[in-house]
């Protein structure tokens, strides 16, 4: 009997209403650990490459990891992958919440999800039994009407419910999962793949207890960690604002993204800042299992920009992309903008920068209002971003052209929209702007999913000999680098927290409870492992896990057509910013072309086409991947190498 999981996947075959049970054997688990690398690991061997991700072919895996559900700070997190309908390439969106260790107390460790039920369906899943109920009085309700009626038809309000919206019943293309209504897998469209076939919940609840190896080493971490999390500047932090904190010193710095990322300093900052929320709108503050932390947001809002606790409160994300980079410097209307997007089960990154992006097309005269059905898309208009998420959602008038992604309007749009479109491999750029953070530029680039924000620590944190870096020692970052530099220093840096933020994606640990960001320490995480599964892993396994997963996703784009080609930035960011305090900063082709060379490098990658090569991926485990990276799809489902 395992420690920590249960050892038990659920393949469930929406077309024929079939579902059954899967055992990975151990070393399965331990080579892959779950979310990111263990999805991979299915996708890569079952998905014919060239699938049209929203046909029935597409796989949707839901993975928790062989720890999560352990009483343990930030284990709260599991990722949903597919083949993205946004990029084309390797989707991928992790959330906390509660609904990832409930599918492990329910007894399974994941889900596969394949083919297209004839009718709406929800899974229902409790306690090791699975089951599809009738969705059909579901279908097109909002996400709160959804979760509140699962939960009272099947009589129980501890029931999770992860679903997708009325946006993902209509495909498009960024739509987000939602669970707990304000906990999202928001990036690269896996409500779309939920919603294409025809699947709108997965409900869980489970009683069972995970087996732990030592439970007392798992006690004392825990209250470890606890202490740590209090004495830690950046936990507090995020416990008093949550990420709108960042508002103030990215706009200071001249690096928030204003106006589709024309310029890197809002004149209303400070209206949409974490510290207008917390005296104006905030009405509580939320965590996830298990989190000490506490950075979720709950905001109330009454009259015309209504929104309720209930969806959550805006983070910083969608503070920016709601806000300053559509110009908008009412918090009410942003509020109000989150609660429509959870509501919807709409991405609230890329939807700001889609609607940013019709409103630079409509200042340069490329659209007009005949186009945007006479919504008024200029900078600054609140009413009018409210309108275009409505329309986004239900796919109505212009809202399906920009329901398909910036990459897809620009192209619709035609004349040189193109050069205004701000995204990376189709997925739009979060709300960072690269000129300021050259190592998150190196990641928008390079990331398999399109520009993620989440692919490394930013920059700015390693200014300093602060607690920070000390606390990035032990893998491997010892020197502080600037935050403008793109030579060697910043990708030697790149690549080992690269590896980091990898190998918590595969293990469901949060970013801002761990180290180097907050507050449990890398070398007490192993601890804590292996207290959990009572294996002998050590930091290196896993940050060979972290290069296993990036490699794997590598691989999965090499096999769709992808190539160094899209490891790319928009235009714009070759050129100068035009004011604000980082005015000036620009990233030269020459050093993004040769700082690219030498993360392939790094990576063990071809330096000039950035493939994997063989010793890589033989070192890594991977040699089961050395014929697909040739563009052979093979594998099958029979191949039992691991
Ligand atoms: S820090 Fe925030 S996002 Fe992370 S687990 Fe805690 S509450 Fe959830």
């Amino acid at each position: 009997m395992p420690n920590g999981y249960n050892g038990k996947i659920l393949r469930v075959d929406l077309s024929s209403g079939k579902m059954a049970e899967e055992n990975p054997p151990e070393i399965v688990y331990r080579m892959y650990m779950g979310g990111s690398a263990l999805s991979l690991y299915y996708l890569l061997r079952e998905l014919k490459p060239g699938t049209d991700p929203l046909s029935p072919e597409n796989k949707l895996i839901v993975m928790s990891s062989v720890w999560s559900g352990a009483p343990l700070p930030g284990l709260s997190r599991y990722t949903v992958a597919a083949l993205s309908p946004l990029t084309g390439a390797f989707g991928e969106s992790e959330a906390g919440g509660f609904w990832g260790p409930e599918l492990k107390f329910a007894g399974y460790d994941g889900i596969i999800l394949e083919g297209c039920s004839p009718q709406p369906v929800y899974l229902w899943i409790k306690d090791g039994k699975a089951e599809f109920k009738d969705a059909s009085g579901l279908w097109g309700k909002d996400t709160g009407d959804v979760q509140k009626q699962i939960q009272e038809e099947l009589e129980d309000k501890r029931i999770r419910v992860m679903q997708c919206g009325p946006a993902g019943e209509r495909k498009v293309r960024y739509a987000c999962l939602v669970n707990g209504l304000s906990h999202v897998n928001g990036r690269t469209g896996m409500g779309g793949v939920m919603g294409s076939k025809n699947l709108r919940a997965v409900a869980v609840r489970g009683t069972g207890k995970l087996p732990l190896a030592d439970s007392e080493k798992v006690r004392e971490i825990t209250k470890t960690v606890a202490e740590l999390t209090n004495q830690s500047g950046m936990a507090q932090y995020l416990k008093k604002f949550g990420t709108s904190y960042l508002v103030n010193p990215l706009n200071q710095g001249g690096g928030l993204p204003t106006r589709n990322f024309q310029v890197g300093q809002f004149e209303g900052a400070v209206a949409i800042s974490g510290d207008t929320m917390t005296d104006s709108i905030l009405a509580g503050r939320r965590s996830c299992y298990a989190c000490p932390v506490h950075c979720k947001r709950e905001v109330k809002v009454e009259g015309k920009y209504a929104a309720s606790p209930e969806y959550g409160g805006p983070e910083y994300e969608t503070l920016a992309a709601l806000g300053s980079c559509c110009g908008i410097d009412d918090l009410k209307a942003i509020a109000h903008g989150n609660e429509l997007c959870n509501r919807w089960g709409l991405d609230t990154i890329s939807t700001g920068v889609s609607i940013a992006f019709a409103m630079e097309c409509t200042e340069r005269g490329l659209l007009t209002q005949k186009d945007t059905n006479g919504i008024d898309l200029k900078f600054g208009n609140a009413d009018g971003m409210l309108d275009m998420i409505h329309k986004i959602a239900f796919r109505q008038g212009f809202g399906d052209v920009l329901a398909d992604g910036v990459r897809r309007a620009a192209e619709k749009i035609g004349k040189n929209a193109l050069k205004y479109a701000m995204h990376i491999k189709g997925q739009e750029l979060p709300l960072h702007e690269p000129r300021g953070k050259k190592g998150v530029a190196l990641g928008y680039a390079t990331s398999p999913t399109g520009a993620d924000h989440l692919e490394a620590p930013h920059d700015t944190a390693f200014l300093t000999s602060s607690p920070i870096l000390l606390s990035a020692n032990p893998a491997g970052i010892l020197e502080t680098v600037t935050a403008a530099d793109l030579g060697p220093a910043k990708v030697r840096f790149f690549a080992h927290a690269q590896q980091i933020w990898s190998f918590f994606n595969s293990l469901g640990m949060c970013v801002f409870v761990a180290a180097p960001y907050s507050a449990f320490p890398l070398p007490m995480i192993v601890d804590a492992l292996n207290a959990v599964t009572g294996w002998n892993a050590s930091l290196s396994e896993l940050m060979e896990l972290g290069e296993r997963g990036i490699t794997m996703a590598r691989i999965f784009n090499l096999r769709e057509g992808l190539s160094s080609k899209d490891d790319t930035l928009p235009e714009r960011f070759f050129e100068p910013l035009e004011a604000g305090t980082a005015r000036e900063k620009r990233i030269t082709r020459e050093e993004f072309a040769k700082a690219l060379q030498l993360y392939y490098g790094a990576m063990g990658w071809d330096p000039r086409t950035g493939v994997p090569t063989d010793g890589r991926l033989s070192f890594l485990g991977l040699d089961w991947l050395i014929t697909q990276k040739a563009g052979y799809g093979g594998g099958g489902e029979d191949d039992q190498s691991l």
